[in-house]
This record gives C-alpha cells, structure tokens and sequence, in this order.
C-alpha cells in the first residue's frame, strides 16, 4: 500500500477547499491585480472590492440559474444565524419544519422562540438503519407561512435525494452541506440559506438567495437591521461590513467550479465519489453505513466499524497515512468521511484503499 497521501482532508466543516483555489489567493494575497494591495485591505465600499463581489455574484447566478426576481445576500453570522432570522423575517402564524436531523432540529428550536412550529418528525430509524419517513405519511398543519428543509444532514449522512411535493413555492432550506452539488430548480424555494464553511469557501460568510415578494413582507418593529433581509437586499449586502475576504475566496471557488463545468459536474463529481465508498462499504462485512440508500447522503458519509475496540487505531493510522479529520460527530461515533465539492476522486480512492488495508491487518 502506498505509505502516505498529500493529505486529503474529509472535515466536516470547515472543510477543504480546491487546490486550485488556494493557489490563486496565494498569489493574490500581497498584491490583487497589480493594486499592491490585499483583498484584505481593500473598503468594502471602494471599486476593487465593487469588482470582488459582482463577479461571486454574477457567477453563483449562472452556476445556479437564479431568476432576476431573486435577491443573493452575502452576510455574517453562518447557518446557524439564519435559523433565526428565517422565523423573525417570515413567521406569522405558523411554519412547517421537516425534521431529518441534528440540523434540523436545531433550527425548529430557534424558530420555537418566536412562533408556532408544525413538526414532521422525518427520521425513522429501523434495525438500526436511518431512513427518511415517506412523505405520504407525514402529518402536519395545511396552513403554514412556510416550510422548511434541511436538505442534507451533515451529521446523520441524511440527504433528499429527492425534494418533497409538499409546500413547493414555500419552500425555505438550510442547504449548507450540499449547496452547488445538485441541480435544483430556485423557483421551488422562497428561500435558500447556506453556511459557506462546507461547499462554498472559508467560515464567516453565508450565502443566502430569496425571493423579492418575500422581502415586501411587513417586519415587527423590534427586528434588529441587521436581521431584516430586506435592509441586506436594500444595501447589496453592505448595510455594514461584510465579511470581504471569505467573499472573495468564495468567488474564487464559484469561478472553480464554472471552470470544472459548473454545477451539473460537481453533481456527477459527488455521485462518482460517494458511490465509490458506498459500494466498497456495503460489499464489507468490515464496516456498516447506517442509513438507507435512498435518503444516503452524497456529502457526509458516517462508518462504523463493527468492532469499534478499533476506532482509535484506524483514526490514528488513517491520520498517519494522509487521510485527516475521518472522526465521526461525537453524537453519532465512528467515522464520518466528507466528500464535499473540493475533494478530488484520489481522496476517497485513496480512503478506499487504506480501509481495504486496514481490513486485511485487523
Ligand atoms: C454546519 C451546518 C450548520 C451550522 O452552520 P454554522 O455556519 O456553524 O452556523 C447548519 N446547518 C447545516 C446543514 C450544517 O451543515
């Protein structure tokens, strides 16, 4: 077996990001364009920056096809701010919340505060296999201002394969682990939200789409400015200082992946990736995946090793061999290989052979 790989890194998030990427920043780092300046050092407000932002944003409009009557908002404050501000902005009666996950769940207790929530508990777990419910069994209130989705569940490694047929037009979802992996149609969502740390670029910047008539929406007095998307649209996301350089880098990723063949190849990309695991795990008497495969995430792919007395060596000897960040989330145990946009097919060859290796050794 080869001994040691470049590593590959399979975080969770914040996750790896292409090579490629890292390269250009690196060489624009002291000087952007021949300015003599740092993106960091450039105003928010002046021509370069001007420049930064219209190009990420033009770019994520073609990568995803966004119509002209959507908004695309660059802000702080990661997903998790966005579980907020999503009830704050669009909670009146009451929303209906899908509930497939850690994620998910975190989100309904936060629009809890301020609302009534309709939960569909959307997990079920048989002989130890996850699985999302059958949407013809879900139970929830006809009347809702909106309804959400977590459309991949970066912990569990639970994924809509397939989008509901509930609520379409309502639909608002945290997309932060599988964002630019899958074709999707904008015109289905009133809102999409994503973290950047996963599929987009560095922490510190979430990438929110929505529609306009849902910014025409009258707003209690008390919600803060800064949590209104309405004052985010109003000021191209500049109603204070954003987050330039995370913005930039996640241009620089846009600009990857219109160059990779846009969002239809990382599609084929994410397929081709986690297939490749998946088959080598279901054909092994070694190791278990938990979830059923038709709701099997393409991202977030959890192991288990039937005897977990290994974990700590196969951590460690992955770690030795190049292969980092393979600890499963703390909830579920095990491992936990992340198979984002910016992972090459070499990274989960590479797991493959070492898992191999390591199953012939144990
Ligand atoms: C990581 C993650 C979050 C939390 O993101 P933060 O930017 O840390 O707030 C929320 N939802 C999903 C699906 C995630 O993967």
């Amino acid at each position: 077996m080869q001994k040691h790989w470049p590593p590959f890194n399979f975080s969770a998030g914040p996750a790896m990001l292409p090579k490629k990427v890292m390269q250009i920043a690196q060489q624009e780092f002291l000087d952007w364009h021949g300015t003599g300046l740092s993106v960091m050092d450039f105003s928010h407000r002046g021509k370069e920056f001007a420049s930064i932002a219209e190009k990420a944003e033009t770019d994520l409009r073609e990568l995803m096809s966004i119509p002209d009557n959507y908004k695309v908002l660059f802000s702080a404050g990661g997903a998790s701010l966005q579980f907020a501000m999503v009830p704050l902005n669009f909670l009146r009666t009451q929303a209906v919340y899908v509930n497939t996950g850690i994620w998910g769940k975190k989100a309904i207790g936060e629009a809890s505060k301020f609302g009534n929530v309709s939960v569909v508990e959307a997990l079920q777990s048989d002989d130890g296999l996850l699985s999302i419910v059958p949407e013809k069994q879900w139970a929830f209130s006809d009347t809702f201002d909106y309804f959400h989705l977590t459309t991949n569940e970066t912990i569990g490694g639970v994924e809509f394969l397939n989008f509901p047929k509930h609520g379409k037009g309502r639909w608002i979802a945290d997309m932060s682990s599988n964002i630019l992996s899958k074709i999707i149609n904008i015109e289905d969502f009133a809102l999409i939200y994503a973290g950047a740390q996963k599929n987009i670029g560095p922490a510190g910047l979430s990438i929110i789409i929505v529609r306009d008539d849902w910014l025409q929406k009258e707003l209690p007095p008390t919600v803060p400015s800064l949590m209104q998307y309405k004052v985010l649209a109003e000021n191209d996301s500049m109603y204070n200082t954003p987050p330039t350089y995370s913005w930039y880098l996640a241009g620089l990723v846009f600009d990857w992946i219109k160059r990779q063949g846009g969002v239809e190849e990382m599609e084929r990309r994410a397929d081709e990736r986690s297939t490749i695991l998946y088959e080598y795990i279901d054909n092994s008497e070694f190791y278990r995946n938990p979830v059923k495969p038709h709701c099997r995430s393409r991202m977030n792919i959890p192991f288990i090793l039937q005897d977990e007395s290994l974990n700590e060596m196969f951590l460690a000897e992955a770690e030795q061999f190049g292969l980092v960040n393979l600890k499963g989330h703390r909830s579920v145990g095990g491992m936990r290989a992340s198979l984002y946009n910016a992972m090459p097919i070499e990274g989960v060859e590479a797991l493959v052979e070492f898992m191999k290796d390591f199953e012939k050794r144990a």
